[in-house]
């Protein structure tokens, strides 16, 4: 089975698109870490597709904090006003739907999915020191997650813990061959906001037969994507964000 993970979309419209285009359909199903909406202006979009592409999915805190789940006291004032702007724009059907969203982590078909670790939702894994804490409690050899948006993640082998390698700027996608004595936390980075200074959307594709991790990065109208922002009354660091990838 061929699995399309994605994370962290952010009511990205664009960048989604460009996904489902530079991904070609070369896969069975497709598999969500969380944080559908938040940030970006195309919530309701974002959500009518998951409802019926999703074949697995899982909340993340901006799902939680747009249906009113969570206190927003967390959030920093930018992500404050976003999850204001997205709560009054979200439909009555959109916005049950995410409430009734499942925490992770969970299993699907032999592998989970977290969106921050496998032991707190909101537990940031972006360091190796940050997966050193979790690796003892994973549960199966294949872990992916979001929540940092930060494309890559980790690997443990013999006891020993590296960070794994991302596409580089000049590069659409890295393929990894998963080794059968190994654990690994794969995270298939953003769509709808990269922080890993490439702005491209981010996303993988996990062919589980072959045992095959593509890490892959399409190129999306990031421009059109920040006029939405300003238009919408969204903060405009939002949009110009976008184009650093941070
Ligand atoms: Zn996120």
């Amino acid at each position: 089975m061929r699995y399309l993970i994605i994370s962290d979309l952010h009511g990205n419209y664009e960048a989604l698109e460009a996904v489902l285009e530079d991904s070609g359909g070369r896969y069975d199903q497709i598999v969500c870490c969380g944080d559908l909406v938040g940030y970006g202006p195309d919530p309701n979009r974002i959500v009518e597709w998951a409802k019926v592409s999703l074949f697995a999915v899982i909340r993340g805190n901006h799902d939680r904090a747009c249906c009113g789940l969570e206190d927003l006291e967390w959030f920093n004032p930018v992500a404050q006003d976003a999850s204001r702007w997205t709560m009054r724009h979200l439909t009555r059907e959109n916005h049950e739907w995410l409430r009734a969203l499942p925490s992770g982590p969970i299993q699907v078909n032999g592998f989970t999915v977290a969106h921050g670790s496998p032991l707190d939702e909101d537990e940031y894994v972006a360091s190796l020191d940050d997966a050193a804490n979790v690796f003892d409690y994973l549960n199966g050899a294949i872990t992916f997650f979001g929540h940092t948006h930060l494309q890559g993640g980790f690997v443990q082998t013999h006891g020993r813990r590296v960070a794994l390698v991302r596409p580089r700027r000049d590069e659409p996608s890295l393929r990894l061959r998963l080794d059968s004595e190994a654990v690994y936390m794969i995270n298939p980075g953003s769509i709808g906001q990269p922080r890993d200074a490439d702005p491209r959307a981010a996303y993988a594709v996990f062919d589980s037969e072959a045992r095959e991790v593509t890490l892959c990065r399409a190129v999306y109208d990031w421009q059109a994507v920040r006029r939405k922002i300003e238009e919408a009354g969204l903060p405009p660091a939002l949009g110009q964000r976008l184009a650093l990838g941070r």
